[in-house]
Order: structure tokens, then sequence, then C-alpha cells
């Protein structure tokens, strides 16, 4: 009990280590990720991993737990702060569990959610038919205009008029505008709907302060905690004190059993260090970063979906530039130049979800380890010349060195070295 990792598994830590040099050479850009704290880390990998803690503070089904108890409050009462809202159930394993404990607490099967389709930026759990939300809810989906490649919310009004959903979800995994929270309500006024924003991408931006405020619209507002929030894997669920008991009830006993916390106990540290100064400071240099990235990758000739950006995420068009290129495979020749991308479908994409016509880029991870504008038009740079020689190999591999030298300037973790 002991003994070090190193003595007991030295296997999983050599895949760890490699990990670590991958994670220090690459030049990360995928939206949805980001380097967690050493503190968050380090109380995610903690005794706390031992209770059991079924329940909520105070009403436990286990002995033991005043400790756990006091993890938690103190998570639920920083993120009650941390974002201004009356209630926070902060024990939902992710973002899909806290989407699928929201429909469970407010919904019946079969009744109908209006929500973004997956194919336009929506998540998985909006409906899509693989997923459970698609199964077990009738599903009405809105997607962007054709042509400013926003979404319209005259046409959102009007197919809530049709629908009358239950449950309107504002949110997206791959939507590079901004959200305006007051006509979402309006519309959701209009059928008596329920309005859920899914804030999961967006939440860091949000306490940040540079991302319009969905809580003085919203019933529920649900988050993952490691993507801009820069927490640990995990997610949580807001909602105003009148939802309160369903909401906990949905998450336990509804759909969970004991709550992980670790990661609650991390919640708690990430929810420290977003309400300090620089986390303020970090947002809006993910911001200006994610702007200048794309400009220049606008003025490198590529196309941006909706032509550029106000968050922290771009979708890269590359049939405008590459007709047969495939996000698939462009974004596997960046790796080959040691930049890490998603592929992704573009609206109105002519081919399949394995495919795609897109890339996903966003600033995050290169913002959280120091880069600023300068180095984002180095990172456009790079793409493009990749992208240019994706056939040569050499090139690549010659960019691949590039990137690890800009990458060991800003050097990650360093006390894991
Ligand atoms: C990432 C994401 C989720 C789900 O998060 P997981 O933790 O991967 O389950 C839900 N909604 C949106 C909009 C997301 O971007």
């Amino acid at each position: 009990m002991n003994k070090l990792l190193g003595e007991v598994d030295p296997q999983i830590v050599a895949i760890a280590a490699k990990d670590l040099t991958r994670q220090q050479d690459s030049l990360m850009l995928i939206p949805s990720e980001n380097y967690a704290s050493r503190a968050v880390m380090e109380i995610q990998g903690s005794i706390l991993a031992n209770k059991y803690a079924e329940g909520y503070p105070g009403e436990r089904y286990y002995n033991g737990c005043q400790f756990m108890d006091e993890a938690e409050s103190l998570a639920i009462e920083r993120a009650k702060a941390l974002f201004g809202v009356e209630h926070v159930n902060v024990q939902p394993h992710a973002g899909s569990q806290a989407n699928m404990a929201v429909y469970h607490a407010l919904l019946e099967p079969g009744d109908t959610i209006l929500a973004m389709s997956l194919s336009h930026g929506g998540h998985l759990t909006h409906g899509d038919n693989v997923n459970f939300s698609g199964r077990y809810y009738n599903i009405a989906a809105y997607g962007v205009d054709a042509e400013t490649e926003r979404i319209d919310m005259e046409v959102v009004a009007r197919l809530a008029a049709e629908h009358r959903p239950k449950l309107i979800v504002v949110g997206a995994t791959a939507y590079p505008r901004h959200f305006d929270f007051a006509a979402w309500r309006q519309v959701a006024d209009s059928v008596g709907a329920y309005l859920l924003a899914d804030i999961a991408h967006i939440a860091g931006l949000i306490a940040g302060g540079v991302h319009p405020d969905p809580v003085p619209y919203c019933d529920v507002i649900t988050t993952t905690t490691h993507k801009t929030l820069r927490g640990p894997r995990g997610a949580m669920i807001m909602c105003k004190a009148e939802y309160a008991d369903k909401i906990d009830r949905a998450v336990f006993p509804g759909l969970q059993g004991g709550p992980f916390l670790h990661t609650i106990a991390a919640r708690a540290v990430a929810f420290k260090e977003a309400s300090e100064p620089d986390f303020k400071i970090y947002q809006a240099q993910t911001v200006k970063n994610a702007k200048v990235l794309a400009a220049r990758l606008i003025e490198n000739g590529f196309r941006l979906v909706s032509g550029g950006t106000d968050n922290h995420l771009m979708l890269m068009d590359l049939t405008s530039k590459y007709e047969k290129l495939s996000g698939r495979q462009a974004a596997d020749h960046l790796e080959d130049a040691g930049i890490i991308v998603n592929k992704n479908t573009i609206p109105f994409d002519k081919r399949k979800p394995r495919t795609t016509s897109g890339i996903r880029l966003g600033t995050p991870m290169i913002t959280t380890r120091g880069m600023k504008e300068p180095e984002m038009v180095l990172v456009a740079n790079f793409i493009t010349e990749a992208l240019e020689n994706r056939q040569k190999s050499a090139i690549k591999r010659q960019i691949r060195e590039r990137v690890k030298d800009l990458c060991s300037q800003f050097p990650i973790y360093e006390y894991l070295k």
C-alpha cells in the first residue's frame, strides 16, 4: 500500500510518460480539451477516491461521510458563487450524464425536445439517433442558416411553434458564435417550454466574463468541468431553486450511484482557480487568440464556417481550398506535423461524420501554456504549410520539429519531468 507507482507498475508509468511528451511537444488544438492544473490533478489522485457517499451532504446512505460532506459542500458553494446560481449538483460523472439527468428530471419518455442537430454543431445528447436522447425522446432539430451559418432565431421560433417542445436545448459542441440567451428565453416562453443551456464548451468563457451569461434566462444549465473551465473530467447541473429536488433526485438515485468525491474535490479546486483574476485574463486571451488564429487562417486562404469566431473555437471548411481532402485526412496529416485537431462535419456537409469536410480548432490549451497573438500567427502558418505539403513526409517531419521547438518555449507540468 505504500509502494510508489513506479515500483508497482512501471508499464503504466511508461505509457503516461509517453503521453506527457506528446502533450508537451504537440500543438493541442482540440477545443474540448485543456491542461488541468497540478493542484487539480493532485487532489483527483487522492485518498478521497476511497469513499462511498451515495446521497448528498447531510443525507448520505453511508456512514463516515463527514469529510466527504465538507468537500462536496465546498464544491457546491464555490460553483454557486462562480456562476451566480441558486442550486448546483456537482455529481454528474460527465456532461452526457448531466444532460440525461435533466431530461430524466423534467420530461417523460416520448416528450418533445428542440435541440441543435449533431451535423450542425449540436452534441450527441441533443437527440442524435445513435444516442439515448434520440431513442427515448421525440426530437425536433434546429440547425444553422445556409447563408450565414449562424442560428436564425426566427427559424427557431417557427420550429418551436410547430413542434411545441417541452424542453429547448441551447448549446453546442461546434458552434463558433455567441448564443443570445435572452432571445432563447423569449422562444421558450412563447411555447411554455423549459430552457436548458448546455454550456459544456463555453463555461470557462462565461465564468471569465467573455461570453453572454445564460443564468438570468435559463431554467437549467449543464456543463462539463474539463473543457474551457479547466478542471477535472466531470460535469455539473445548475438550476433555479424550484428545480433543485427534481434535478438532485434524477442524478441520484435516478441515474447514478456513488459520487466520485475525488473529482468533486478537484472540481472545488478548479472553481477556486476560476474565481481568481488570472482566470479572467486567461479566458480573454483564449478568445483573442482564437480571433488571431482565425484571421490568419482566412488570410492564408481557408474558409471558416460563419466567417470566423466569437469564442474559443473555429470550424475550417476544407472544401474551399482542397476539394478532395476530407477532415479525417487533414487531421491525420496535421498529426504528422505535431498538430492535434479533430475532424468535424461542417453545416450541410456532403461527407459522412466519419470522414467530414471540416476540422475543428480551438485555443484553450495553447493559451493555457502561455501562447499569445504572435504564436497564433505561427500556428496558422504551420497548419497551412502542413496541409499544403501533405503528401511530402519530409516536410511534415520538419514542421513537426519546428512545432516542438515552439512548444519547448511553453513548457507544461515541469514538476513531472
Ligand atoms: C462535451 C459536451 C458534452 C458531453 O460531455 P462528456 O463529458 O463527454 O459526456 C455535452 N454537451 C456538449 C455541448 C458538449 O460539448
